[in-house]
Order: structure tokens, then sequence, then C-alpha cells
């Protein structure tokens, strides 16, 4: 007997990681409804999906009531400002998605007798004194400094998530994710890898916030996809971190990119943004025990993609500025259930 395909709803479905799992549910035979209100996103980013009779977009902001007129088995919150620079120029919707957006997705899913994953972030951890960081470390987070806007809307999210499992049952999933980088990123996101990439490649001083000890471990995005995709088809409700343990300080980020491009740009130091984190590591063991997941791309294959990418972007003008896209029509596609 043929089985009906699940139908998953992806909040953020335009952005970059959203439009990943996008692609990646579609390929395992999902029909999927990305749910956007472009406001970092961009419909370029699942254009590609236009003529796909299982993909449907809807430009909507769920922090306002989300109606979604099918059965749905799966929602995934994806929505929220990811880039510094983005949730501190948007520090209210950002504080209103990770809230009320994640309370109206899973308020969908509970409707729709759907599971339901969110994106929580390492930014839960804050400036962490625990090092490398596991799930079961309550983290160092200034509420009231500038971070505070995207790190205690993610941990209200990851707390509201749980009381829906406790209170209603649902089967709920927290992916914790560690910094993620590939195509798809905005150019001008203000995030640190397509940053110092843009720079490289128009031999502009690569920009160093403070001394550039502090550090960060970067996933490719088909890593954290895959651990993504295995973590929903789990029945693991604690959150579960999903990064590439490879650490580096960010002054051996920009070395590394300055040597993988081959650009003649210098390095120039700018001011650390307040509560910059000054370590970042996943501890991913229970993904390995819980999901048989670990990272495959290593650092110099991911980069080296992603400065392609971001060369192609270059040629054809696209920075990815914010917003660019509002004037796009509504729906790219749609299918009927
Ligand atoms: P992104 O900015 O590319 O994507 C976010 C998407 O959400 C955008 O398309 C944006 O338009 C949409 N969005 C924002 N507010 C919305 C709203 N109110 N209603 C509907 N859509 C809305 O960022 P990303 O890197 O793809 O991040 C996706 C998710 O993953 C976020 O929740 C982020 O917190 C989380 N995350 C990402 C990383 C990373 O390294 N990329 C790390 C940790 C957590
Ligand atoms: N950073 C930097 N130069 C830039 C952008 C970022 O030195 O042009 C630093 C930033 O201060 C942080 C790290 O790179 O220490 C990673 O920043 P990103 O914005 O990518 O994400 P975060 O990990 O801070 O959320």
């Amino acid at each position: 007997m043929a089985t009906k395909s699940p139908t998953s709803v992806v909040t953020g479905g335009a952005g970059f990681l959203g439009s990943h799992l996008t692609d990646r549910l579609l390929a395992e035979g999902h029909c999927v409804i990305a749910v956007d209100n472009l406001i970092t996103g961009n419909t370029a980013n699942i254009e590609h999906l236009a003529r796909n009779e299982r993909f449907e977009f809807i430009k909507h902001d769920v922090s306002t009531y989300i109606l979604v007129p099918h059965a749905v088995d799966y929602v995934f919150h994806f929505a929220s400002p990811a880039s510094p620079i983005d949730y501190l120029e948007l520090p209210i919707p950002t504080l209103k998605v990770g809230a009320l957006g994640t309370h109206n997705s899973l308020g969908l899913a509970k409707a729709k007798g759907a599971a339901f994953l969110l994106a929580s972030t390492s930014e839960c951890y804050g400036d962490p004194l625990v090092h490398p960081q596991k799930e079961d470390y309550w983290g160092n987070v200034n509420p009231i400094g500038p971070r505070g806007v995207y790190d205690e809307a993610k941990r209200f999210a990851e707390a509201m998530t749980m009381a829906y499992h406790r209170y209603h049952g649902l089967d709920t999933k927290i992916v914790r994710i560690f910094n993620t980088y590939g195509p798809r990123m905005r150019l001008r996101d203000g995030r640190v890898v397509p940053a110092f990439i843009g720079q490289a490649l128009t031999d502009t001083p690569l920009t160093i916030f403070g001394d550039g000890s502090q550090t960060r471990s970067f996933c490719y995005v088909s890593d954290l996809i895959d651990g993504i995709f295995r973590l929903s088809q789990s029945d693991f409700h604690e959150p579960v971190n999903i990064g590439n343990p490879r650490e580096m300080t960010i002054k051996q980020f920009a070395e590394e990119i300055i040597r993988i491009t081959g650009t003649t740009a210098t390095i120039e130091h700018r001011p650390l943004p307040v509560d910059d984190p000054k370590v970042r590591q996943p501890d991913i063991t229970r993904a390995r025990k819980v999901l048989g997941w670990e990272p495959a791309v290593s650092f110099e294959e991911g980069i080296k993609e992603t400065i392609e990418y971001f060369r192609g972007c270059l040629v054809r003008g696209h920075l990815g500025e914010r917003v660019a896209s509002l004037h796009e029509k509504d729906h790219v596609s749609s299918f009927s259930r």
C-alpha cells in the first residue's frame, strides 16, 4: 500500500538554513510549506522550487496567527533573524518571533497533531564558562545586554517547547545549532564567514573584531541539515547540539581565508562587540550517541564551496541586502492536498 507523503511546515523557509532544510525534506519525499515574512530571507533561496508541486510558499509573519489549510505532520520552526547585525537592528521582531512565533508554531503543531522541531542556538550558552559546551550546561547569558534579545528569546522558546511537550504531550525536538556556514548566506549579513570571504574577494581589509583570540567552531550546512533531519526522525526530546567541534580563533580563521582565496587584503582590527562570546565549541557526544551523527565535510572543502558561491554572487551583483525582495509576489508555487 502506498504511503502518503508527509507534509512539513518550515517557518523561515526562505532563509539560509530553512531553504536547505526544505530541499532536504523535498528530497526525502515530503511536501513542504515554507512560511516566511522575508525580513532577513530572500525568495532567491527558493526560486528553484517554483515549479515543484510538493512545495508552497506563504509570505507571512509567524509572530501572528499562522493559518495552514492542510494536514501537517511536522513543524520546523526556523524563523528568526540569526546574524548579530540583524538581531541588533531588529531587536523587537527578534524577541517577538522567538516568543510569539514559537508559541504560534507550537500551537499549529498541536492543532494539527504534528511533531515540532525548534531551531535553537549555541547562544543559549551565552559567553560560556564551561568549555566545550554540553547540553546540560545552563549558560552565562546577559539578559539585558544587546545580544539578550536573541539569546533570551531562544531560551524562552526552549522553555515553551518543553512546556508543550510536558503539558500537552507534543512530540517536540530542540536542536542547538552552532555557527553554520555555506551557500545562500547573505554576503552582507554581517556574520564572520560572509564578511571575511566578501572582503577577501574584493581585496578589502578583513575586519577582525577585538584581538581575534575569541574562538568559534564552523559547521558546513549539509552536515547540520543531516543532523537536524536525523533528530526530526528520533524520539529524543531534550536539546541536542549540532555543530562541528573543529575550533579556531577568529584570527586563525582570517588567516585561512587569506590563504585559500590568495587575496592581497590585509587585516584591520575593530572594537569587539558587547558580550561577544570568548569561546564556542560544541560537545557532540549526545548527537553521536542518540543520532549516530557527526560532521563529514572538512573545513577546507566546505569553505572552498562557500567561497565559490560568494564569488558567483559578486559576479552577479547579488550582495544580499536585507529585505531586498519584499516586492516579490506572495506565492511562489502551491500544491493542493
Ligand atoms: P536567516 O536570517 O537566513 O533565516 C531566517 C529566516 O526567518 C529568514 O528567511 C527570515 O525572513 C525569516 N523570519 C524571521 N522572522 C520571521 C517572522 N516573524 N515570520 C516569518 N519569517 C521570519 O538565518 P539562518 O541562519 O537561516 O537561521 C535560521 C534559524 O537557525 C534561526 O532560528 C536561527 O536562530 C537558527 N540558528 C542559525 C545558526 C547559524 O549558524 N546559521 C546558528 C544558530 C541558530
Ligand atoms: N567577527 C569579526 N569580524 C566580522 C564579523 C564577526 O571578527 O566582520 C567576529 C565576531 O566578533 C565573533 C565571531 O567573529 O567573535 C563570529 O561572529 P558571527 O557574527 O559570525 O557570529 P556569532 O558567533 O558571534 O554569533
